[in-house]
């Protein structure tokens, strides 16, 4: 068999929202959500911007009431990335979501209530020339389609799905992107392959209610991960309960895995083993934390000794590997000096840095 990579990617139209293209020839966008009350605007803009720093590509906040409508304008000023609104039950939410400059409004068909809603949704996105996304998820199905299939099974999710893409394409609106979310991934990944088989249109895809960190990463990176190698998929979101920087970097965690976008470091660290000698685990949290800002592509090693070490890092562009109270530095597989171990995270981050600023 041959190499899996470059990965192939689905040929679709595009969407835009804001500054942000997904789908087309655009690369795989990562985004999140806030899990602030969107009517405290100052937490809220406070986490965006965090999300921001993280490298986040669009964010989408929570609208409830009217109240979280009224806190977007002053939202969307203090921001740099484009907002988008989530919005379920009450179409009139979405309409003046719009109306406040939000980028993009999430309506999920199975609660927005029918054609004539969905219809007012168009006109002001059209007006405005925000994106719309069509965000099925296997919790809140339309009820005839849930009673046509008696439960949530993939076939439910894209026949949800394709109704309403052909629903846009007669009220002649194609601004949108389409998601199909399940929360396990064998639902995930059916929903959209049919989907995928089915349309053109370009794809939010994920895992909803994921869970927590490690199950909730192990499920979104293993459905995102089958999809992305069909090359289904043209922006993503790690739903992950807690903090949603940690979706951001696991986005891009994974995009990088794949070989679909290079941006920040790529780690290379040892599970360590009887021969280490130095805490390889806390050097590596202090010095991945220091260096969070960057977004050039560069690997950097932290390996546990220098037997193996610099050798099963040779790709890294930097890499340390331990010995006993210090460590041998070494590029590109070549040992260079040996740096103590006490001082070896400010001396190794500045090497990294003086790298980045190079290669940038
Ligand atoms: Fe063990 Fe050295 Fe390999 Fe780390 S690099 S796992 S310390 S042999």
């Amino acid at each position: 068999m041959g190499s899996l990579f470059p990965l192939p990617r689905r040929k679709s139209r595009t969407a835009k929202a804001g500054n942000l293209i997904m789908g087309g020839e655009a690369p795989v966008s990562v985004q999140s959500m806030t899990n602030t009350d969107t009517r405290d605007v100052a937490a809220t803009v406070r986490q965006i911007h965090n999300l921001e720093k993280a490298g986040c590509e669009l964010v989408r906040v929570a609208v409830p009431d009217m109240q979280a409508v009224e806190a977007l304008a002053r939202i969307k000023e203090e921001i740099s990335i484009p907002l988008a609104a989530d919005i379920h039950f009450d179409y009139r939410l979405a309409v003046e979501a719009l109306r406040a400059g939000c980028d993009k409004v999430r309506i999920n068909p199975g609660n927005i209530g029918g054609r004539e809603k969905v219809e007012k949704v168009v006109e002001a996105a059209k007006l405005t020339g925000a994106a719309i996304r069509i965000g099925v998820n296997s919790g809140s199905l339309e009820p005839e389609i849930l009673n046509k299939y008696g439960r949530p099974s993939s076939e439910a999710l894209s026949e949800s799905a394709l109704k309403n893409i052909r629903m846009m394409e007669e009220l002649g609106f194609d601004n949108f992107v389409v998601s199909v979310k399940a929360s396990d991934v064998e639902r995930t990944v059916n929903s959209y392959r049919i989907l995928a088989r089915e349309c053109d249109y370009p794809l939010h895809i994920g895992v909803t209610e994921a869970g927590d960190e490690v199950g909730g990463l192990i499920k979104s990176s293993a459905a995102l991960g089958i999809l992305l190698g069909e090359g289904i998929g043209d922006t993503i979101r790690i739903s992950l309960t807690g903090n949603p920087v940690k979706e951001v970097e696991a986005g891009f965690i994974l995009l990088r895995a794949l070989k679909l976008r290079y941006i920040g470091i790529e780690y290379i660290s040892c599970p360590t083993c009887g021969r280490t000698e130095v805490d390889v685990e806390a050097v590596l949290k202090k010095i991945k934390k220091k260096l969070s800002d960057i977004k050039v592509p560069l690997s950097v090693a932290v390996m546990g000794c220098a037997v193996n070490g610099p050798g099963e890092a040779q790709e890294a562009d930097a890499g340390i590997a331990g010995g006993k109270g210090e460590f041998l530095l070494f590029m590109k597989g070549k040992p260079v000096r040996k740096i103590s171990e006490d001082i070896v995270v400010e001396e190794f981050v500045k090497i990294v840095r003086e790298i980045a600023v190079g290669k940038s």
